[in-house]
This record gives structure tokens, C-alpha cells and sequence, in this order.
């Protein structure tokens, strides 16, 4: 890191990036009528520097997103503590046990296998965790998530598990995807919402990224999960 980057006036463009994300998440929810949903923005942390994390949280941001497990472990204990934080990514079972007890929920849960670990040990802390059930909207063969048509099953599956607690649902939608997708996902979260399932709740659809956000708002997100438009882009891939 440069001397220059050390000093927190070098983020400003960090707090100009946050209020345009505000300020669009506002007018999205005036132009598609949802002018009284909360909507909660998630920011995505990959390859970001704890500094520019704690910066954004600062402006107010109290909900971050991670994906991947090394790079939570040497991050996390530098991050502001006010935040929570979210998992958000491909997770291996074998690894659940080096997050259970520091994020408040894990987004990507895509197998029973998976689910079944994080009961495990939530058994073991004493805890109830909560997740998200990832869905592979755009029936794509390289993204995880469970496919569309199994959702439901998968969700009524891990409604059995006792420490275990489903939230919502959350979406990958293609890269210049139609809007049809996005719609199909908002329909699946109310008709599983609708089934009344037992210890289920639909409180939260994760949908939209920096590139589609105010699009997946218009298709009842009430969870944005942004990277590059609130960072700047990133130093190297970060899948
Ligand atoms: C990287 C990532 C994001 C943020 O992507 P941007 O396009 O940079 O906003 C959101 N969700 C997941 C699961 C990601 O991996």
C-alpha cells in the first residue's frame, strides 16, 4: 500500500460511490413501487483492504459479503465490528467450521450435504444459523446454487434440520440475462413464501449485483450485493 492510500481522505471516492448506490437503490424503489421496503446494502469485500472496508463502514454500510473462506480468516479480525457479515460464496463442507462463528448467515447454501454440516456444528456451538438457499437460476453448468426445479424440495429438506434456519433465497442471475429470469426467481421466493413451510421464512431475496441491482430491486430484491461500484474494480479475478 502507498503512503497516500494510508490516509482515509484517499477513499473519499469510496463515500461518492455509497451515496450514488443510495441514491439509486431510493429511486428504484420510488420507480417500482416499493418506496417503503427495506433494502439492505451488501458490501462485497473480495480483494478489498480491511481499511477501505472499515471506510465504507464508516459511511454507514453494516452488512458485508464474503466468498472465500482463507481470505475471511486473514481479514476478518481487522474488520470494524459494527458490520455483520455474510457469507456469500462457494462453500465447501469441509470448511464450514472455520466461519460458523463469525457470520450471521451463510447465503450459498446449495445441498443438504452442505446444510446438513452447518447443523452439525451449529448443534456443537449451541447456535441456530441462518442461510440462504442459493438457486442456479440461469441453469448455468460453472455457477453453484441448487437448480430451479429442486429448490423446493431442497428447502423442505433443510427445514427438518433443528439448528438450521432458512431466511430467503438468493440468485446469480446471467450476465445479460432477461428480465424473465429475475422475475422467475422473484415468483419461486413468494410461492415458497406462500407454502407456509415450518421454521421457513421468505424475509430475504439476495439478487443484484453492481451490474443489475436497480433491475433486480425492480424484481423484489430486498438484498444487493455490490463490489465494484462501491470499491472500484478489482486488482485481480475474483469469482
Ligand atoms: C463478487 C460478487 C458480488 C459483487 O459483484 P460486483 O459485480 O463486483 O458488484 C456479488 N455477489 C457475489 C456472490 C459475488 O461473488
Amino acid at each position: 500500500m502507498s503512503p497516500l492510500e494510508n490516509s482515509s481522505g484517499n477513499f473519499q471516492y469510496i463515500l461518492e460511490n455509497y451515496k450514488e448506490i443510495c441514491y439509486n437503490v431510493e429511486n428504484a424503489k420510488a420507480k417500482y413501487a416499493r418506496p417503503d421496503d427495506n433494502i439492505q446494502i451488501m458490501a462485497v469485500t473480495k480483494t478489498v483492504e480491511p481499511e477501505k472496508i472499515n471506510f465504507a463502514i464508516k459511511q454507514g454500510i453494516n452488512l458485508l459479503g464474503e466468498n472465500r473462506v482463507q481470505e475471511f480468516i486473514s481479514k476478518k479480525n481487522l474488520y470494524d465490528k459494527s458490520a455483520q457479515v455474510h457469507f456469500i460464496g462457494h462453500l465447501q463442507t469441509n470448511k464450514v467450521k472455520y466461519i460458523i462463528n463469525d457470520v450471521s448467515l451463510i447465503q450459498s447454501v446449495d445441498s443438504f450435504k452442505l446444510a446438513s454440516e452447518i447443523n452439525r456444528l451449529a448443534v456443537k456451538n449451541n447456535k441456530t444459523m441462518d442461510v440462504l438457499v442459493e438457486v442456479n437460476v440461469g441453469d448455468e453448468a460453472t455457477k453453484s446454487g441448487v437448480a430451479f426445479n429442486e429448490c423446493v424440495e431442497l428447502v423442505k429438506s433443510i427445514s427438518q434440520l433443528e439448528n438450521v434456519s432458512v431466511k430467503g433465497l438468493m440468485a446469480i442471475p446471467p450476465i445479460g440475462c432477461g428480465e424473465d429470469v429475475f422475475e422467475k426467481m422473484h415468483e419461486l421466493y413468494q410461492s415458497i413464501g406462500e407454502m407456509n413451510i415450518k421454521g421457513v421464512n421468505m424475509d430475504i431475496l439476495s439478487m443484484g449485483m453492481s451490474g443489475d441491482y436497480e433491475l433486480a430491486i425492480k424484481h423484489g430484491s430486498n438484498l444487493v450485493r455490490i463490489g465494484t461500484k462501491l470499491f472500484g474494480a478489482r486488482k485481480y479475478f475474483g469469482g
